[in-house]
């Protein structure tokens, strides 16, 4: 059996209004049928309690994520971690994550869900300027971000993430810096900080292509980047990923599970899980050691019920990566964190070195000083964080060079 950390990620759909930026599974609905969607929750999750590469297996971290899971009623968020404690068995110190929109939650659902067993909460905050937050059509204030943060700590939680964006059009380093400084006062043991993107089929792509709007360059877009790392460091927080800082003994262990490319199972409309397909196969089969299966669930809240009170299932699509395809996508994960790849890790999993694996490209980038390779790790160094795509991308070159190479040979 399959010994590394299991994850799940609970989807919760609902918003209680559509933000342009945001190409999240999110679906505003006046009044969802929260019993219908808890149950096929419960459902889905015993449906792959026994699937063998779950099967038996406890779990590391949980993740209730959207969508707006602050929405949901208390009772949703117990049922479901009973759920799990009694299908799969909660780790003792399992880190149990749930979202929250300011302006969609409630000091008294706070207090609840930390009663439930949620022990870390992410605030989606996004600025700490009203025009900014107006710009992004949050459904909440710079007051009431605040407000909301205090409720969480008096509701007992002791570890807060709050997650900010940067790169809104036309806004300056010291706008930015502004936000970033009231983030900090607050004293949260994690800040999530992401970079404005337009995403395709969002309604800010929309607006971007009737007329572009004045997002930052590249250049200031590294110049952001650069500059967040190094006040939030100054201020006591470790960059453990490209976007993510925390204090000491505070990292994500949810999400740094996925850039360790650990198995993970996701329930509900939208959610995706992934697993080592190396404990379930057959002896016969070890040619595909190493390699992955994953899955996506159906997107529409709706279509999602009736299709797992139809089968139990809702899966929309599915797929099977090779040894190959599954070690670049490890690589390229691994190597957001700061960390970088473990060597070792990497070879228990794939039964080959990376370093060796992805010679050409690693010498290359080492060669530029992006990239660092130890004994332990490889990792991007600070003047290589900004590149972590175009690094990524070349490991999917080189595998695509590779299988060329040898369909011309055979
Ligand atoms: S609150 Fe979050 S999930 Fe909901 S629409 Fe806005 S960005 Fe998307």
């Amino acid at each position: 059996m399959t010994t590394s950390p299991l994850h799940l990620y609970v989807h919760v759909p609902f918003c209680v209004h559509k933000c342009p930026y945001c190409d999240f599974n999110s679906h505003v609905r006046e009044a969802p049928d929260w019993d219908a969607y808890g149950q096929a929750l419960k459902t889905e999750l015993e449906g792959w309690s026994r699937h063998p590469a779950f099967a038996g297996r406890r779990l590391s971290t949980v993740f209730f994520g959207g969508g707006t899971p602050s929405l949901a009623p208390p009772s949703l968020i117990s049922e479901l971690l009973e759920a799990a404690d009694r299908l799969f068995g909660l780790e003792a110190d399992a880190e149990i994550t749930m979202e929250a929109n300011p302006g969609a939650s409630e000091a008294a659902r706070f207090a609840h869900c930390r009663a439930a067993g949620v022990n870390r909460l992410s605030l989606g905050v996004q600025s700490f300027s009203d025009a900014e937050l107006a710009w992004l059509e949050r459904v909440h204030d710079a007051r009431q971000a605040e407000d909301a943060y205090a409720q969480a700590r008096a509701a007992g939680f002791a570890n807060v993430n709050l997650d900010l964006i940067y790169g809104l059009p036309g806004q300056t380093m010291g706008d930015w810096l502004e936000s970033l400084e009231r983030a900090i006062a607050l004293a949260p043991e994690h800040l999530s900080c992401y970079q404005l993107t337009v995403e395709p089929h969002t309604q800010l792509a929309v607006r971007h292509h009737r007329r572009p709007l004045p997002l930052p360059d590249d250049e200031t877009a590294l110049a952001f980047l650069h500059r967040t790392r190094e006040r939030l460091r100054e201020a006591g927080f470790v960059a453990y990923e490209i976007s993510n800082h925390a204090r000491p003994g505070h990292h994500c262990r949810h999400n740094d599970g996925y850039w360790r490319y650990h198995d993970y199972i996701g329930i509900g409309a939208g959610a995706a899980g992934k697993w080592d397909v190396t404990a379930t196969l057959a002896a016969k089969d070890n040619a595909e050691c190493g390699g992955a299966a994953r899955y996506a669930n159906l997107r529409s809240p709706e279509g999602y019920v009736a299709a797992i009170r139809q089968s139990g299932r809702a899966v929309l699509a599915r797929e099977t990566l090779d040894a190959s395809t599954a070690m670049a996508e490890a690589a390229w994960l691994g190597l957001r964190r700061a960390d970088g790849i473990s060597r070792a890790a990497f070879r228990q999993r794939f039964g080959v070195d990376p370093a060796a694996r992805f010679r050409d490209p690693f010498e290359n980038w080492r060669a530029r000083g992006c990239l660092s390779i130890s004994r332990e790790a490889i990792a991007l160094t600070p003047s290589g964080v900004g590149l972590a795509d175009a690094v990524a991308a070349s490991l999917f070159q080189s595998l695509d060079e590779a299988n060329e190479a040898e369909s011309k040979s055979s």
